[in-house]
């Protein structure tokens, strides 16, 4: 018999009755160091104290007005993350790939303002996600998010990622833009290399073609900067952002320039609850935290540590671990073979961390993560390193 809950998910068999920073707690009061932060969502680590008075505030004043009206929530985080990115005009969200609908949208539109509609198709990478719609799975291409969902929407075409002669022998006169993540975060945690993204731009230049950045996972502070273009200094027309953003609450936001949001006027999109004011009273106050003096710097030193660290544990364990990669507190650890032993391994030792593409653990702690979180995870990838091989040599 079917499961009340559409069986869509494969579940661990564990739930969490209270958060508190980087830590969850079962109902029996066990506790796990949470590095999935609800995968690279929970920025700002479960129950901040902050975070919980906006919202219990903004709940007893206000939730909900539609789009009707004027909302100063929502002008306001705009008015502040255009004066803190490349982007002129921004659109609310509920999630990443509404986000990421939105910058497709924004795309096609553009070129039908411009008079040139026939340009519609967007040029993504292999290895990409940008959420479970029908267009963003067509976007992240990959068969097993399409898989029984076909046909695929039309106007997606895929290069290697990183391949910048396969991007250019893409182009047609039907191309428009080039969507990619700046750190691939389900594919396993691949961050695009600086020249790649500058090549990106450049072509994008040559060519007449929009740069359409997906920032939902590797954005909000997550690397260390705003936003991790930021590190090559290149930057798009179009960005998706989302998960960090409210910190556990759903809000994503689609960003743009003027030039590129050109056919994005009135009547053309919209979103029932995206930006309502209880959402935006969210999203004020994480970016409050995230631009407070020192925040990002915390964010580079603690990446630092961390890596470091696994880079030690790599080097110890060369039957169990690849490679460390990442940026900031978005790090993937690549195993030898199948993640799955160690993953366990880490839960079982109390660390929760998410599987990735190509063998890969997802290391996404809460940005507030201090010292002593970033110490406990080490021993605790130490040892359970040590307890896999151990394993390996019985069998
Ligand atoms: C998670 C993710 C999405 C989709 O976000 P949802 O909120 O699940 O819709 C899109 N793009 C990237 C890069 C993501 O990591």
């Amino acid at each position: 018999m079917i499961s009340a809950v559409m069986p869509t998910y494969g579940r661990i068999d564990i739930a969490f009755d209270r958060g508190e920073g980087a830590y969850l707690f079962t109902a029996d009061g066990t506790r796990y160091l949470d590095f999935t932060s609800g995968i690279g969502v929970v920025s700002l680590g479960h129950a901040h104290p902050k975070l919980a008075a906006v919202v219990a505030a903004q709940a007893a004043k206000l939730w909900h007005t539609s789009n009707m009206f004027h909302i100063p929530g929502q002008e306001r985080l705009a008015e502040r993350l255009v004066a803190n990115t490349f982007a002129d005009t921004v659109f609310f969200t509920n999630s990443g790939a509404e986000a990421v609908e939105c910058g497709i949208k924004t795309v096609r539109a553009h070129f039908d303002a411009v008079g040139d509609p026939g340009r519609y198709r967007i040029i993504c990478a292999n290895q990409a996600f940008h959420g479970r719609t029908l267009a963003t799975i067509s976007a992240g291409g990959q068969d097993k998010l399409l898989k029984g969902f076909e046909p695929a929407v039309d106007g997606f075409d895929h290069v290697g990622f990183g391949n910048l002669n396969e991007t250019r022998a893409a182009i047609t006169d039907q191309t428009a833009a080039i969507l990619i993540e700046p750190i691939q975060g389900e594919g396993g945690i691949r961050p695009a290399a600086e020249d790649y993204l500058h090549g990106l731009r450049e072509i994008a230049d040559e060519y007449g073609l929009l740069l359409f950045f997906d920032e939902v996972q590797c954005g909000m502070g997550r690397t260390g900067k705003l936003f991790a273009h930021e590190w090559a200094g290149v930057a798009p027309d179009v960005m998706a952002v989302a998960k960090g953003i409210g910190s556990g609450f759903p809000v994503g936001c689609c960003l743009a320039t003027e030039h590129a949001a050109k056919g994005m006027v009135a009547g053309t999109h919209g979103s029932t609850y995206g930006g309502n004011p209880l959402a935006m009273a969210v999203g004020n106050a994480v970016l409050d935290v995230i631009l407070e003096n020192g925040f990002l710097e915390h964010v580079v030193a603690m990446g630092a540590r961390l890596m470091s660290g696994l880079e030690a544990i790599v080097a110890a364990h060369p039957a169990v671990l690849a490679e460390a990669r990442g940026r900031g507190l978005m790090v993937g650890l690549a195993c030898t073979d199948d993640p799955k032993p160690l993953i366990a391994k880490l839960r079982e030792n109390r660390l929760l961390t998410v599987a990735g593409g190509g063998n890969v653990v997802r290391l996404l702690p809460p940005l507030i993560s201090g010292e002593t979180e970033i110490d406990a995870a080490l021993e605790i990838i130490d040892d359970s390193c040590t307890q896999l091989g151990k394993l390996g040599e019985g069998t």
